[in-house]
């Protein structure tokens, strides 16, 4: 090891060593800036915070007094560490976060100043909303959104405003936001999932979905990321070639962080802390300069706002570092590009993980409900599933030739399949005392707490059970996570309520006990969705020729993958769970649409800009450069030039050639956007921006990296991959 290399690491480690001292403060420094409960219980009355703990728990009105006493509370919190301003903090559909801040600070009638802060203010906002997309929503009614406090997620303070979480609706009440529906899935799915658990446990009141995320990202230098159009405003590179090192190596996975990304990370969990985000662990990932960090899971309401908030920290600190962080899921071809997989599980009031396998039989029985439940329901709705997490940027993962496939399937794991496969044989109806003892102590009592081969095996399934809690890994990482909740929740809600029909029929009508109710509707559910069932490897061609064969949807694009939302299944699952209403359903269908078609016509507008602006330029001056060379050979040697200038013509004639057709395929690429852009069908526009203008996407970018490696370096005027990616 060379001695600047073996420096730089030992600096590395000092650094993370005082890393680790700083964390042991950190618990000092954890959610001082969020108006949780410690803080209510500072600042409020006691019968204040119980209206709120109320509001949260289980939706309650909070009085307009109550309303006015949290706000001055909040005030006075926030005016004492410095804020000025505060903002209802919402999740349009845009997939981003938005705020408007307006200041404490205002007038009296008689002139006088004050910081003013009431229960109105709190309560509820009303945003401008047309700038906003509302898929048609706001056409058909009345064009006023408003935004209304959640309490379920605290207020906190980012920089010098205070920043309140809530739902944006329409003056009708339709949801315009992702938060909304995430709201009335995790309703949906606590009051399915508690009826349920009961059965096992009378004390259990109130179930929550839990969800740890994963964050993948890649940092990039500043200065070299906005020396390129691409990057700047496509958040990925259209073009570039490889370098001649990529992730061949596997050195980056796991290895020593970089000096420069352990300082961005520290001052980035700094601020998480802040702001009660639990950040625990952080990374290398696969590919080089791409890193991950994740938190300690939590209700997913307020995992998914902390996701986004994240998202939003992390873009400005990396800014004071220098860099430019891409959360794009392919910001470069030829390597690993970034997902954000979402851990998901249930957690009951009595601390029990209902997907986490216990010690005795009962326990396990109760695991294997919800277990079982949760596959039932995904094989139900697992194009919709797919749908959820379709956008245009990770059709570059799902679609294309990287992980995982766009197929969905779960992986179970040898012991779990076994399990299953001995309770699929249990026998119909009531079962004999031998077969119920064999059946407790045998199957059920056999499941292991632990579960060896499912913490971290088979990376290429895209719905992984990973011991307690299922995996879903296809989620993009730049996607809300709220999406994919509402879809999961949603359908899980659904499931343990068609359960627990089945299960309550078979007890009151064919007089079963009720664990022998629950074995037998189970035993059904294993039958029915053997189909998503897959431990194997989900790259691979044969599981697409067999997925077929199962009959699973394989939607390689967005435009495909979100027309299922508003089949008549889907649009009566969201109706029956209460969800989104069919007018809901359809305006996000129209956003997903017009989203997919916005991100690829820029993408086709910074293609014409790279070929037209920089990249025939500089071909053409290198070429220039060579034709004057030939022609200077030709009056010292005459006749005898070509000797010399062979080599050089064929050069030449190369450039010419990808001259000629990175020109051409330019023009026809905007040709058929000219074309696009005049349909009036937005279905119809998608699919032409999908199979009429992207494949020409991949055309000029072969040609464009054919000349990268033709053209004299320093007049190539994008900065390269080894730049982007090998830079520390
Ligand atoms: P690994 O998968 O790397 O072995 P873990 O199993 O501890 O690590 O967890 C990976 C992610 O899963 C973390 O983000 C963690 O917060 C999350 N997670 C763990 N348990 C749960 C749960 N019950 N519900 C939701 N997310 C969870
Ligand atoms: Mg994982």
């Amino acid at each position: 090891m060379s001695e600047i290399r073996f420096k730089a690491i030992s600096e590395a480690l000092n650094i993370s060593n005082r890393a680790i001292e700083e964390k042991g403060r950190r618990s000092a420094l954890f959610a001082t800036h969020v108006f949780n409960e410690d803080r209510m219980l500072q600042y409020l009355t006691r019968d204040a915070l119980k209206s709120v703990k109320d509001a949260a728990q289980s939706g309650s009105k909070i009085n307009r007094k109550t309303a006015d006493q949290v706000a001055e509370a909040m005030k006075a919190w926030a005016i004492s560490l410095g804020a000025t301003h505060y903002t209802h903090w919402f999740q349009p559909l845009t997939g981003a976060t938005a705020e408007k801040h307006d200041a404490f600070f205002d007038l009296l009638s008689d002139g006088k100043a004050l910081e003013k802060f009431e229960g109105g203010q709190l309560v509820q906002q009303e945003p401008d909303a047309s700038s906003f997309p509302s898929g048609g929503i706001r056409n058909t009614f009345e064009a006023r959104g408003y935004t209304a406090w959640d309490p379920t997620s605290p207020a906190f303070i980012y920089g010098t405003t205070l920043c309140i979480p809530t739902v944006f609706v329409s003056y009708t009440g339709e949801a315009l936001d992702n938060k909304a529906p995430l709201l009335r899935a995790l309703h949906a799915v606590d009051a399915a999932a508690t009826a349920v658990a009961r059965y096992f446990d009378k004390n259990v009141s109130k179930v929550h979905a839990t969800l740890g995320w994963e964050q993948e990202y890649f940092l990039i230098d500043k200065s070299l990321a906005n020396a390129r159009p691409d990057l700047v405003l496509a958040g990925r590179t259209l073009v570039g070639h490889a370098a001649a090192k990529g992730q061949q190596l596997d050195d980056h996975y796991f290895g020593v962080i970089p000096l420069r990304a352990i300082s961005f990370m520290q001052d980035l969990e700094l601020e998480c802390t802040r702001l009660g985000i639990p950040v625990k662990t952080r990374h290398n990932e696969v590919a080089p300069n791409q890193f991950e960090i994740a938190p300690v899971f939590e209700e997913a309401n307020l995992a998914v706002d902390h996701n986004l908030l994240l998202m939003d920290i992390m873009e400005k600190v990396a800014d004071r570092h220098h860099f430019k962080v891409l959360f794009h899921e392919k910001p470069f071809a030829g390597i690993n590009g970034s997902g954000k997989h979402n851990n998901w599980s249930l957690a009951t009031d009595t601390g029990v993980n209902l997907l986490s396998p216990g010690s005795t039989p009962m326990k396990n029985l109760q695991f294997l409900t919800f277990f079982i439940n949760t596959i039932k329901a995904v094989d139900g709705y697992e194009e919709l599933l797919r749908s959820s997490i379709a956008s245009a940027s990770n059709d570059h993962r799902l679609g294309a030739n990287e992980a995982p496939p766009a197929i969905m399937s779960i992986f179970v794991g040898q012991q779990l399949s076994d399990v299953l496969d001995e309770l699929e044989g249990v026998s119909q109806g009531k079962l004999s005392p031998e077969e119920k003892t064999e059946l407790k102590l045998n199957v059920v009592g056999k499941i292991p707490e632990i579960l060896l081969d499912n913490t971290d095996r088979n990376r290429t399934s895209p719905f992984a059970f990973t011991g307690n809690k299922f995996e879903i890994r296809g989620v993009g990482s730049r996607t809300n996570c709220a999406k994919p909740m509402t879809v999961l929740n949603t359908i899980v809600a659904n499931q343990l309520r068609e359960f627990k029909k089945e299960v309550d029929t078979l007890i009151n009508q064919k007089k079963l006990k009720k664990d022998e109710a629950v074995f037998n509707v189970l035993r059904e559910y294993i039958k029915a969705s053997k189909r998503i069932r897959f431990d194997g490897d989900g790259y691979s061609p044969e599981w697409e020729a067999e997925a077929a064969k199962r009959k699973l949807s394989n939607h390689k694009s967005t435009p495909e993958a979100v027309q299922v939302l508003t089949s008549k299944k889907s649009l009566e699952l969201f109706a029956r769970t209460e969800v989104m209403s069919e007018a809901e359903v359809k305006a996000r269908l129209e956003v997903e649409l017009d989203t997919y078609i916005l991100q690829t016509q820029i993408e086709g507008r910074v293609y014409n800009e790279l070929v037209y602006n920089h990249i025939i330029p500089a071909a053409i001056g290198y070429q220039n450069i060579l034709i004057e060379n030939v022609t200077g050979l030709k009056e010292i040697y005459g006749a005898a030039y070509s000797k010399y200038a062979g080599e050089l013509l064929s050069i030449i004639e190369q450039i010419s050639e990808h001259l000629v057709d990175i020109k051409k395929k330019t023009d026809q690429m905007t040709e058929a956007r000219k074309r696009a852009n005049t349909m009036q069908d937005l279905n119809k526009k998608a699919f032409a921006y999908c199979n009429e203008i992207r494949p020409f996407f991949d055309a000029i970018r072969y040609h464009s990296d054919k000349l990268e490696q033709l053209v004299q370096n320093d007049v190539w005027p994008l900065a390269k991959y080894r730049e982007l990616l090998f830079i520390k």
